[in-house]
């Protein structure tokens, strides 16, 4: 498979290429040039995860990587399970949450530190990454202990709960954090000046495991084939995605590019609605991002749209009849928690919300499956005074309640981040 940068197609590059660069030439984002759909998809569902995973993969990154390997990596980076739930009659909840850092991030950030140990192996690699809670933390456990990669992670200070800073920050080894004494926005910033400085990036390798790298959204659409072929033979689901940036929406399109049989996508947002009012009214009018219950969906410019619209464009998705989007309000997300609550079903807001735009959505005759991104316990607080009553930890929580935190702390200023960065 070739990658072309959809804003600047005369680069193409392969998967190791697209692996190891990120983002292409003036921040152009790197996709699949062509696909074709499998011929032989029922042969395909009947395997078990592993072996499906790695056959579609293949597919994807050959021939950068020879298939032992490929299989050694998908094996490696998805040894933890996945759980279909019948809710109630027609709808499903898929569970991506049981990986080591609880959230569905696990799929991408492990697969992307698979491929990354196996392919760069002589250069020094170093991850450079902002998050606001769930990509530090699947980041920093995908690539905790990985030889020759060395892990850095920018976090607002304060402004991750004190459960997702330890689930990150008291790792040690490769994995170094720094607490930024800003908000999310400057950590971003920072993270972009360092790609701007091409010495830095030279010198050590620097790299981004944010979803703009195509190695994680390759290992996503892995889960749409897994969730299709644990429903009952023949369904052609409607599947709901809580989204922020739109990298777990564009894995569910490019399965159904590749035969999966999809009936719909919905992509359910919080207030920041971007992409819900493109599709309604033709305008790209971001608006400020606002804070809502569910945090890590608070982005008002989603930056894996273009491959959204790549599917549509150049690859021939009928995007028109195949993706719809909606808004949810935050109170609507509390009730969507108490009500899947009653009903036995314990969800985190971001997931409750994915359930509320498919239950508003989905016709009798339909049979729809939300995606399930995060673990309830990470969002105890929110839980807990929704439903007044206490949330349980599970084990991989309480093993790191008790744990020092070891990130650096430091100021938005880019020469101090320099500094670190290369002295460290
Ligand atoms: C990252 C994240 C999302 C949004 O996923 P995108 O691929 O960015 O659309 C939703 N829920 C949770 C819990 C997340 O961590």
């Amino acid at each position: 498979m070739r990658y072309i940068n959809i804003a600047h197609p005369e680069q193409d590059v392969n998967f190791a290429e697209a692996l190891v660069l990120g983002l292409g030439h003036k921040q152009g984002l790197f996709f699949p040039e062509r696909l074709e759909p499998f011929a032989a998809i029922q042969d395909l569902l009947d395997m078990d995860f592993v072996q499906r995973s790695t056959a579609i993969l293949e597919y994807l990154v050959e021939p950068a990587m020879p298939v032992d390997e490929l299989q050694a990596s998908v094996t490696a980076a998805f040894n933890f399970p996945l759980q279909l739930k019948q809710v109630s009659d027609h709808v499903y909840a898929m569970e991506l949450f049981h990986g080591p850092s609880l959230a569905f991030k696990d799929f991408g950030a492990r697969f992307m530190a698979e491929c990354l140990a196996r392919i760069s192996v002589e250069k020094r690699v170093t991850i450079l990454t902002a998050t606001s809670g769930d990509t530090g933390a699947a980041v920093a456990q995908a690539f905790f202990g990985q030889p020759g990669i060395e892990v850095v992670v920018l976090y607002p200070q304060g402004m991750v709960t004190p459960l997702q800073e330890k689930m990150f920050c008291t790792l040690g080894g490769n994995i170094r954090t720094i607490a930024i004494e800003d908000d999310f926005d400057a950590c971003q910033k920072l993270v972009k000046q360092s790609f701007d400085d091409l010495q830095l990036v030279e010198s050590i390798g620097l790299n981004s495991a944010n979803s703009i790298n195509v190695a994680r959204l390759l290992a996503q659409v892995c889960y749409y084939f897994e969730a299709v072929a644990r429903l009952p033979r023949g369904t052609e689901p409607v599947f709901c995605v809580p989204s922020g940036n739109f990298g777990n929406v564009t894995a569910g399109l490019l399965a159904h590019a590749l035969g999966l049989p999809v009936k719909r996508m919905i992509a359910a947002t919080n207030r920041n609605d971007t992409v819900p009012r493109f599709l309604a009214s033709g305008r790209w009018d971001p608006k400020p991002t606002v804070a809502t219950l569910t945090n890590a969906m608070d982005i008002s410019l989603p930056n894996n749209f273009p491959r959204v619209l790549d599917l549509g464009d150049r690859h021939g998705l009928p995007l028109q009849n195949l993706l719809q989007s909606v808004a949810i309000s935050d109170d609507e997300t509390l009730d969507a928690v108490r009500l899947l609550d009653s009903q036995g079903y314990l969800s985190d807001p971001h997931s409750a919300l994915a359930w509320k735009a498919l239950s508003d959505e989905l016709s009798v005759d339909e049979t729809g499956v939300f995606m399930c991104t995060a673990h309830p316990a990470k969002f105890r607080e929110t839980l807990e005074e929704a439903l007044n009553r206490p949330v349980p930890l599970p084990d991989e929580l309480l093993a790191v309640a008790d744990k020092e935190v070891l990130s650096a702390v430091m100021p938005a200023d880019f020469d101090l981040l320099r500094n670190f960065l290369l002295n460290n």
